[in-house]
């Protein structure tokens, strides 16, 4: 079954239970300035569910394109080495606006499951809340999961659940469901709760979200009067699924890109890690250039660069010296055009921008790549050190997440401390400046802005950097 047929008979089977079928939204929320991507089917739907629009259905359901690459949710670094994680990817969901709640939302996923999609319903593991008795009855004694696949998930030792949602502090919330897909023994993984829950054997598929509560100030959980659904189901894991293959990058829209990369490297072997890191990134890439993101030096565009540079590092690696990756939008279009025509329309245009910014980083990387192969013949303790880091952004712009994709590769860490240091040195230089050169201050003021918004913005990044290569 094609990832088109899949998405297809998704919709058509939520149209049949009486959804709206809805487009998807852009990439770029049109009602939150606070969130950097859509990362989820509910994100347009925010409002409704906080009762403050409404709209004329009460059941929708979408295929929604996603990106999760900076902000709350950033997979940026788990893409290339995890078979499950995309910076872009397809969520279908099905949502209940105060009309259905748990016994359909889980009736409807394991009929899709087990009867449309004829998956074998032994393969499916499922996580409830732990003290949700409602949906683990619902999935025990109608669905008939037999007690050793279905597992109660509690609070984290900091604080959260996989399996208790909530959209801020305040406001709409509730226990999660989940479902995962066993891929069998050969796949090193836990089921889901257990220690080695982390590798890959277990896969996530959907993830169905009751709101029933909501959180007020001083956090009580306060029953709403009509509570909603909201469920995520990524169409690549769905399609790994249905065409036998364990990593979603073997399925039918991964291997049209990865040939093409591989054309352009000269290989039919395309199991390294960048061949996907680049079939990723094109998606992302595409489609935030389509929906209006610019390369920038801070906010959205500043992640649009990153993914771009590192896209260009990892061709490098690859032998590729010149600009490549606008070449990759053509196989895009062939596979992803039909269901999004906005990516035909753009086409053009996007494989200039891209290729304008491969042409403004192709310098700097050469230079940059030699300065750091330099730098690391000194090193002593596996760590690269903070000037050297900040060099390599300051002057030949490197993100921090691109060096540290690089020492990730050679089992060193990021002595992030010290760049951080270099970098309120150099917001020092720029003040003392400012205070001098009255003409300068706007030219300044900007770098200032920019450089203090790129130090939070990559300290989030390498938080994760740092943890992998520990
Ligand atoms: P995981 O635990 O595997 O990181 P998640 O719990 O973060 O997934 P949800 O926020 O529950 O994911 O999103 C709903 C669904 O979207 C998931 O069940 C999965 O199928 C899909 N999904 C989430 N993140 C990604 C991603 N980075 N790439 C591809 N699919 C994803
Ligand atoms: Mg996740
Ligand atoms: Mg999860
Ligand atoms: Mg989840």
């Amino acid at each position: 079954m094609k990832s088109t047929d899949i998405r297809s008979s998704f919709l058509e089977y939520f149209h049949s239970k009486g959804h709206d079928v809805v487009s998807s939204s852009p990439l770029v929320p049109g009602n939150d300035p606070t969130l950097l991507f859509t990362n989820a089917g509910m994100v347009q739907f925010k409002d409704v569910f906080l009762g403050r629009e409404s709209r004329p259905y009460r059941r929708a359901t979408t295929s929604q394109r996603c990106v999760r690459a900076g902000g709350k949710h950033n997979d940026l670094e788990n893409v290339g080495y995890t078979a499950r994680h995309h910076t872009f990817f397809e969520m279908l969901g099905n949502f209940s606006f105060g009309d259905y709640f748990k016994r359909d939302a889980i009736h409807y996923a394991w009929e899709y499951l087990t009867v449309i999609l004829k998956m074998p319903p032994e393969r499916l593991w499922v996580t409830v809340y732990q003290t949700d008795d409602e949906a683990y009855d619902i999935w025990t004694r109608e669905v008939g999961i037999p007690l050793h696949r279905i597992t109660r998930i509690g609070d984290k030792p900091g604080g959260g659940s996989d399996n208790f949602w909530q959209m801020g502090d305040t406001g709409p919330c509730g226990p999660c469901t989940e479902i995962f897909y066993d891929h069998g023994p050969q796949v090193w993984g836990g089921p889901p709760g257990s220690p080695e829950e982390d590798g890959d054997r277990y896969i996530e598929i959907w993830n169905l979200v009751f709101m029933q509560y909501d959180r007020d100030q001083d956090g009580r959980l306060n029953p709403l009067p009509r509570p909603s659904v909201d469920t995520g189901m990524g169409l690549e894991r769905l399609a790994a699924v249905m065409q036998g293959v364990h990593s979603n990058y073997d399925i039918d829209l991964f291997q049209h890109l990865l040939a093409a990369v591989g054309r352009l490297a000269g290989t039919t072997d395309t199991r390294s890690p960048s061949f996907r890191v680049i079939a990723d990134h094109i998606r992302s890439c595409c489609f935030m250039i389509a929906d209006g993101v610019m390369p920038a030096n801070d906010g959205r565009g500043y992640v649009l660069r990153r993914i771009i540079r590192r896209a260009a590092r990892h061709g490098h690696k690859l032998g590729l010296s010149e600009p490549f990756f606008h070449r990759l939008v053509t196989p895009l279009v062939e596979v992803m055009g039909d269901a999004y025509p906005e990516l035909i329309k753009t086409q053009d245009q996007v494989a200039q921008v891209l290729l304008l910014e491969e042409q403004r980083f192709q310098e700097t990387l050469e230079h940059g790549l030699k300065h750091l192969e330099e730098g690391l013949g000194r090193i002593i303790d596996k760590t690269i050190p903070g000037g050297l880091v900040f060099k390599l952004y300051d002057t030949y712009g490197f993100p921090v997440d691109l060096t540290g994709d690089i020492a990730r590769e050679k089992g060193l860490a990021l002595d992030m401390a010290g760049f951080e240091h270099e970098m309120e040195r150099q917001r020092d230089r720029a003040r003392a400046a400012s205070t001098f050169k009255v003409a300068d201050v706007g030219a300044m003021a900007v770098g200032v802005a920019d450089s203090e918004f790129v130090g939070n913005e990559v300290m989030a990044v390498d938080a994760q950097v740092v943890r992998l290569a520990a």
